[in-house]
């Protein structure tokens, strides 16, 4: 894409997203270079879903980013993004939390990272469940990961045309986040994509994480 259009992309998504609410531009499955355009025009908050694609961005551009990682981790790979990564969004076990708090122990660091609760009716998507982001979330309360700090929650609706279920779904997080506020101070609710941040923002989401808004549809092929 032409780095006029990127920048026209990304003012015209910066104008729909009201003040306060945290834009996370997803890069995944595009170069560098775009990056490095939507940072020059002033965004410094980008996400990208596979780990050795956000180890080889990071190399190669500014060291002010703050990267975040959003798609399914695996414990093994942890320790490649632990020296770095601002956020992981899409922790979605124990097990792996565990291991984000070892490795940022290992980096003298400590790791935002959003609990990704299951909200869409589809099998194929990651995530805890309601009740497990709960005991998860005690555990972590009693100091279990040091090293972590667990800054709110992720969620994906189901993809479909049907607004009323994407909104019942955004919902069913919303209410789980005021929940958990109740008894600790939460910051962050990440939900909405290019095609419902809008009704996502409505739901309560004070993080979007859009993509193909920005930077146009995704090549896949490599
Ligand atoms: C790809 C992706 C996005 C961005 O999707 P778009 O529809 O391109 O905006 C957001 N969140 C997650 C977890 C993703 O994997």
């Amino acid at each position: 894409m032409k780095n006029e259009s990127l920048i026209s992309n990304f003012l015209a998504v910066k104008n729909q997203i009201p003040e306060g609410v945290q834009l996370v531009a997803v890069s995944k499955n595009h170069p560098a270079d775009n990056i490095k355009t939507i940072y020059d025009a002033g965004q410094k908050v980008f996400g990208e879903n596979k780990v050795q694609e956000l180890e080889e961005k990071y190399e190669i551009l500014p060291k002010d980013i703050e990267w975040h990682l959003i798609g399914h981790l695996q414990t093994n790979k942890v320790k490649y993004i632990a020296p770095f990564v601002n956020t992981i969004q899409s922790v979605d076990s124990e097990k792996v939390l565990k291991e984000i708090n070892k490795e940022a122990f290992k980096n003298s660091r400590i790791i935002n990272i959003l609990l990704q609760v299951k909200i869409a009716e589809e099998d194929s998507k990651f995530g805890l469940t309601i009740s497990e982001s709960k005991t998860i979330f005690e555990s972590y309360l009693n100091g279990k990961f040091p090293n972590i700090k667990i800054t709110g929650l992720m969620g994906m609706a189901t993809f479909t045309e049907n607004k009323n279920q994407i909104k019942t779904e955004f919902l069913k997080l919303k209410n789980l986040f005021d929940d958990i506020n109740k008894s600790s101070s939460f910051e962050t609710l990440s939900m909405g994509m290019s095609d419902d941040f809008e009704l996502a923002i409505e739901c309560g989401a004070n993080s979007v994480r859009i993509g193909s808004a920005i930077f146009g549809a995704r090549n896949y092929k490599e």
